[in-house]
């Protein structure tokens, strides 16, 4: 038995069995730890004594602590709340959170009141977590479908990561770890800047994420735009509303069904396949995947169907370019 289990067994005043039982990596036996959101990335790093010490990043969803209270429960950390995997509450169909809905402030703690069960409140303004996002609840009638639409796509990675086959009339000739290298991969190509981009700082919006945007699933914040970032996994660090925008955009790049884009982007949306591949940059684009067998072969083949369908596009551009310019030069004789 681990050391730290052990002690955390003896903290706590449960037997480590029962403890091991709970672990994330027993109900997620293929979880990989990029597939886990952290606050800082656990990486080697050369000064340890100055680095971060690695920290699960964890959100919350505000239904499931309004429960928790109104039971006289108290207030836990559920499993789905630091899986990357997940920007939603499957129990409440509802978006998670990682601020204060009162003060926007990021931090928070367990605090027991003179009265009543345990509580997450904020660290700043001191008010509970479980109050609902206000702009949450206005879209929610409007963006219940969508939402639903998002959280079919996370269950599958879900089951991905217990060794689940996904669901073969989606996801055709796909395993478990080629979903999730698939996703991880489109995370990492829509957030990354694209070469040769050379601001200072390093850190652009002119990334292929926000080609993806969807009101539904940023309620409160119409056409937000995200910054680059480039890791090999965004997932693992990004906020809840950064994840479920990967998600969507993953989502409806790798579900060929039209009916997806439409959910997720409108009906007048292109296939997302075709947006990925068109915001893209042709070298970054080109270097994925690493190795053969690491995406599945359906996905392979939709990829390059859609790079065809931009070079076809790109040589009509330029062969009525080259007309335009030809009627132009007729017309000054
Ligand atoms: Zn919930
Ligand atoms: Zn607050």
């Amino acid at each position: 038995m681990q050391a730290w289990l052990k002690a955390a067994a003896d903290r706590l005043d449960v037997s480590a069995i029962r403890l091991a039982e709970q672990s994330l990596a027993r109900r997620y036996p293929a979880l990989a730890l990029d597939f886990l959101v952290w606050e800082h990335l656990p990486r080697p790093v050369d000064y340890p004594e100055v680095s971060a010490v690695p920290r699960l990043g964890i959100s919350w969803c505000s239904r499931c602590l309004a429960e928790g209270f109104a039971n006289d429960e108290p207030a836990y950390v559920r499993q789905q709340w630091v899986l990357a995997a997940s920007g939603f509450c499957h129990r409440h169909r509802w978006p998670l959170e990682d601020r204060c809905n009162a003060c926007g402030s990021l931090n928070w703690r367990f605090a027991t009141p003179a009265r009543g069960p345990l509580r997450m409140i904020c660290g700043a303004c001191w008010r509970p977590l479980e109050r609902a996002s206000v702009s949450t609840l206005d879209a929610e009638k409007a963006a219940r479908a969508c939402w639903d639409h998002a959280i079919t796509f996370e269950l599958q990675l879900m089951g991905a990561m217990a060794g689940k086959t996904p669901d073969q009339f989606r996801f055709n000739f796909t395993s478990a770890s080629q979903l999730l290298d698939q996703v991880r991969d489109i995370c990492s190509l829509l957030n990354r800047s694209p070469p040769g981009h050379d601001h200072w700082g390093g850190r652009t919006r002119a990334i292929a994420l926000n080609d993806f945007a969807c009101d539904a699933i940023t309620p409160g914040m119409r056409d937000y735009r995200f910054l680059s970032y480039d890791e090999p996994n965004p997932l693992a660090t990004a906020t809840p509303l950064l994840r479920r925008c990967l998600l969507a955009a993953a989502h409806a790049i790798i579900d060929s069904d039209p009916g997806t884009t439409t959910a997720l982007f409108g009906p007048d949306a292109p296939p997302a396949i075709d947006t990925f591949v068109a915001g893209m940059n042709r070298e970054l684009l080109d270097s994925y995947p690493a190795a053969t067998g690491h995406w599945s072969p359906t996905f392979t083949r939709q990829i390059e169907a859609a790079k065809q369908r931009r070079r076809r596009r790109s040589t009509l551009a330029k062969f009525k370019l080259r007309r335009f310019a030809g009627n132009t030069a007729f017309a000054e004789v």
